[in-house]
């Protein structure tokens, strides 16, 4: 039940955001989700609909920003993307990593009307 309890935040604060903006309705939301959150855009879009209904954001259409995953090597500083879940530095093969991005999950934008 990852994605509902998601979905069930993202609503609160959309709903929170078009009631500070005396909106009707919320259209559209978009969200920043960094890869290691492995969220399932349609799963989430799935919830958000069920949770939405009756609601300032019922109908609002998620979209899902994904963003990559970023480390960077503790032994030599070196930064580089993270692909297929490899946390290995590219530069000097140690496994020793810090995540810098791929960890987020914010709601970016909301669209009112
Ligand atoms: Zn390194």
């Amino acid at each position: 039940m990852h994605e509902r309890s998601i979905a069930e935040s993202i609503l609160r604060i959309a709903i929170a955001e078009g009631l500070r903006n005396q909106a009707r309705s919320v259209k559209t939301i978009r969200i920043r989700a960094g890869e290691l959150r492995a969220i399932v855009p349609e799963q989430l879009s799935f919830f958000f609909d069920f949770v939405a209904r009756d609601t300032l954001a019922a109908g609002a259409t998620l979209e899902v920003e994904k963003v990559p995953i970023k480390a960077r090597c503790k032994t030599c500083e070196h930064v580089f993307m993270v692909q297929n879940f490899q946390f290995l530095c590219p530069q000097c093969k140690a496994k020793d990593v810090d995540t810098i991005e791929g960890l987020e999950l914010m709601v970016n934008e909301i669209e009112i009307a």
